[in-house]
């Protein structure tokens, strides 16, 4: 049963208690590989689930507009300064909404509308909110797109220089959604220097990763970080901005009054927790498994005969090519759900399909490393992700449920936290 538990919501709503327990039997039972999402502590989803949501918040600590600010100011403030400590950054803001609305405010921050902005396509493994043309940041903004180059699948720098010095934008990200290998932060801020662009880090998916060590951080590089908190960093679904002191009040007048109301402060809270989480040592040992499991999967995959965007992965995600497997990433990911191994397709570099099929399957191993798996187990988890594969282009769906089985059978022995198996 879901942990803590939800006897209230039993008795008040039992349709929608029954879906939050089966959840979370779902996410105990299977394989969780999608790269964005991760298992996080029952200590955040307390504090995610307290009595914090009550509470309007408007403005920052000691400049409120609304009274009755006793606790929030100190638990926002402790949140302010362990991200501070954890990152090594001057200045945090943590009350994005999420993902998107931090990136936007960074928009907000540095450009006026029309300005050209700089970020990796989305096909490319960029985000949407880096200029797509569908987002409002691409609708909004003068979009410049680089890609990553054909025959290493890695960013493309030479590009990146090309294009900043050409077409001048006031504002250039680096980082996205699909990237499998190590962001060079060094080289990008040299770049912006010479264009006199503003270097954004977008660290969503790698922030837990930086935080234990096991991927270069943008800090000292970048003038404004934006961040997740519940990829790898392993925390509520929210956001971040950290930027340097010249930069903290732009931040944070774009964050509020420029974009958003009142913070959440349920989500204020359990940001502080897996933030103090993310500073333990254990942390460090936790990111550096996840590459270590990346690294292994990604060998397993390989020895099948799969090919891998850039040949590899340096962090937690893995770029499959499936057009040599002669099936789309969609047809696969369905199949590979049925068999309890869940996963996105994913399109892939100058991808020939379409968006809504792709060629790819994206990969992360943050969640499953949570759960405890290791290397040792990753050999095992390509192969039944290989078997699947194939049974999925034979309509072969006995297999698709044998390898659903064995794989219960496998999770049954890893806990999680967030469900228990006593009554
Ligand atoms: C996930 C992600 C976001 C957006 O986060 P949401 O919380 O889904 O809005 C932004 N940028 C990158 C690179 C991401 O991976």
């Amino acid at each position: 049963m879901h942990e803590p538990a939800v006897p209230h919501l039993h008795d008040q709503d039992p349709e929608i208690a029954g879906m939050v327990e089966d959840e979370a039997r779902r996410q105990f039972e299977k394989l969780r590989l999608i790269a964005s999402e991760n298992y996080v502590s029952p200590a955040v989803l307390e504090a995610a689930g307290s009595v914090l949501t009550n509470k309007y918040s408007e403005g920052y600590a000691g400049k409120r507009y609304y009274e009755g600010q006793q606790l929030v100011d100190p638990i926002e403030t402790l949140a302010i300064d362990r991200a501070k400590e954890l990152f090594g950054v001057e200045h945090a803001n943590v009350q994005p909404y999420s993902g998107s609305p931090a990136n936007l405010a960074v928009y907000m921050a540095f450009l006026e509308p029309g300005d050209p902005v700089m970020g990796l396509s989305l096909p490319m493994g960029g985000h949407l909110t880096h200029g797509w043309s569908v987002s409002a940041t691409g609708k909004w903004f003068r979009p410049v797109r680089y890609e990553v180059r054909a025959d290493t699948g890695r960013v493309d720098m030479d590009q990146v220089r090309d294009l900043a010095l050409k077409e001048r934008p006031k504002l250039i990200w680096c980082g996205g959604t699909a990237i499998p290998r190590t962001i060079d932060f060094p080289v990008f801020a040299e770049i912006a220097r010479e264009a006199g662009a503003v270097l954004a880090a977008d660290i969503a998916h790698i922030a837990g990763l930086i935080a234990g060590g096991a991927h270069p951080s943008p800090v000292g590089h970048a003038d404004v970080i934006s961040t997740t908190t519940h990829k790898t960093l392993r925390g509520p679904r929210g956001a971040m901005v950290m930027s340097t002191a010249e930069h903290a009040k732009a931040v944070d007048k774009a964050v509020f009054p420029g974009l958003q109301g009142g913070p959440h402060n349920h989500t204020t809270a359990a940001i502080a927790v897996a933030l103090k989480e993310a500073s333990q040592p254990g942390f460090a040992t936790y990111a550096r498994q996840v590459v270590a499991n990346a690294k292994a999967l990604a060998a397993a995959l390989l020895d099948r005969g799969y090919d891998l965007i850039s040949g590899g992965t340096d962090n937690h995600l893995i770029l499959i090519d499936l057009t040599s497997k002669g099936i789309g990433g969609k047809p696969a990911a369905q199949a590979l759900d049925r068999a309890g191994i869940e996963l996105n397709y994913n399109a892939v570099p100058f991808d020939t399909r379409k968006p809504f099929d792709p060629s790819g399957l994206r990969v992360g191993t943050a969640a499953v490393t949570t759960r405890g798996l290791g290397e040792e187990h990753m050999p095992r988890v390509a192969a039944w992700m290989d078997e699947v594969v194939q049974a999925a282009s034979k309509q072969d769906e006995s297999t698709v449920e044998r390898v659903a089985g064995q794989v219960r059978e496998l999770l049954a022995d890893y806990p999680m936290p967030g469900w228990t198996s006593a009554p």
